[in-house]
C-alpha cells in the first residue's frame, strides 16, 4: 500500500482555526485546558492540531509529522504506537502502558499525555484514520476554506509541492519541509517563512532517529536491557491494576477509540 501524506501550504493559511474545530468535532475531543508540564503551543491530549503564529509572520499548523521512520514507534515497548499499512502513525490505548517513552523520543515534541486523568492516554493526530477507512478525507482537510491542506499519496504531494515551488519561486522558500528531515515525514510544508521553530532548522540531518537508537543500543550491555525490560513490565502491571481500581471508583470522560 502506498504511503499517504498531508501537504500544508503555509502561504494559503489565514489562521481561521476551522481545521482545529473540525478535528475536535471529528475525534470527540474534550475541553481544552493547559497542563503546566507541557509546552504552551496549543497541543494537548485533547488538541491534536494547533495553528501557531510563526515568528516571522503567518500561521502554521503544528501536529504529528507521521515520520516515515518514527522514533515514537521504535521506542514503544508494547506496540501501542504503530504504523498503518498506509504509513500513518497510530496509537492503541488498549496496549499503552503509560511509560511515555514516545513523548521523550519524538524529535518534534508532539505526543501529549493526560497528566490529570486517573486513566491517562497519549494524544496525537492520526490523520482521522477512521474517516479514511470510510473513504473520507481527514476532517481538517475537508474544513479548510483556503485549500491550504492537501491529502493524498506522498509521492503525488511531493510532485504538487515542487510544481508550486517551480511556478512561484518568489512566493516560496525553495524547499519542501519534511521531504528529507530525519528520513522524511508524511506531513510536509511549503512556506514563505522559515519553519525553524517546528524543528526544521537544518540540524536534524536526514538519518531517522531509530537508526541512531539502534547504533546506541548495540553498545549497551544485554543485562542492562533485560533489567530495563523487567522493570518496565512490572511498571505496566502495577499501573494497569491501579487504573482498573481507579476506573471502578471514578467516572471519567474517555477519549474516543482511536484507529488501530
Ligand atoms: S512527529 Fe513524533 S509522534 Fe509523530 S510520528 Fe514523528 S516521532 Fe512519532
Ligand atoms: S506511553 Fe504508551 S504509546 Fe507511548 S511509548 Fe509508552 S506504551 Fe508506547
Ligand atoms: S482551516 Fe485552513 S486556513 Fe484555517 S487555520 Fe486551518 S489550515 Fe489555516
Amino acid at each position: 500500500m502506498k504511503q499517504v501524506g498531508l501537504l500544508v501550504d503555509v502561504t494559503r493559511c489565514i489562521g481561521c482555526n476551522k481545521c482545529v474545530d473540525a478535528c475536535v468535532m471529528a475525534n470527540h475531543l474534550g475541553a481544552e485546558h493547559h497542563i503546566p508540564q507541557q509546552e504552551a503551543d496549543g497541543l494537548s491530549a485533547q488538541r491534536w492540531l494547533a495553528i501557531v503564529d510563526a515568528p516571522q509572520g503567518g500561521f502554521v499548523r503544528k501536529s504529528c509529522r507521521h515520520c516515515l521512520d518514527a522514533a515514537c514507534v521504535s521506542v514503544c515497548p508494547v506496540g501501542a504506537m504503530h504504523k498503518s499499512p498506509e504509513g500513518i502513525v497510530l496509537y492503541d490505548k488498549q496496549k499503552c502502558m503509560g511509560c511515555r517513552y514516545c513523548l521523550m523520543a519524538c524529535p518534534f515534541g508532539i505526543p501529549r499525555y493526560e497528566w490529570d486523568s486517573p486513566t491517562p492516554v497519549v494524544g496525537k493526530c492520526f490523520f482521522c484514520y477512521q474517516r479514511l477507512s470510510e473513504g473520507q478525507e481527514p476532517a481538517c482537510v475537508e474544513a479548510c476554506p483556503q485549500q491550504a491542506l492537501t491529502f493524498g499519496e506522498r509521492s503525488e504531494l511531493l510532485n504538487l509541492a515542487h510544481a508550486r515551488l517551480r511556478q512561484s519561486p518568489d512566493k516560496y522558500l525553495p524547499k519542501v519541509f519534511g521531504e528529507f528531515e530525519l528520513g522524511g515525514s508524511a506531513l510536509m510544508y511549503i512556506s514563505n517563512v522559515p519553519l525553524d521553530f517546528l524543528n526544521f532548522n537544518g540540524t536534524l540531518g536526514e538519518r531517522p532517529y531509530p537508526e541512531l537508537t539502534w547504533d546506541w543500543l548495540s553498545k549497551v550491555p544485554a543485562v542492562t536491557l533485560v533489567t530495563a525490560g523487567l522493570m518496565t513490565g512490572l511498571f505496566w502491571i502495577i499501573g494497569r491494576r491501579m487504573q482498573a481500581q481507579l476506573a471502578g471508583k471514578t467516572q471519567t470522560s474517555q477519549p474516543p477509540e482511536e484507529g488501530k
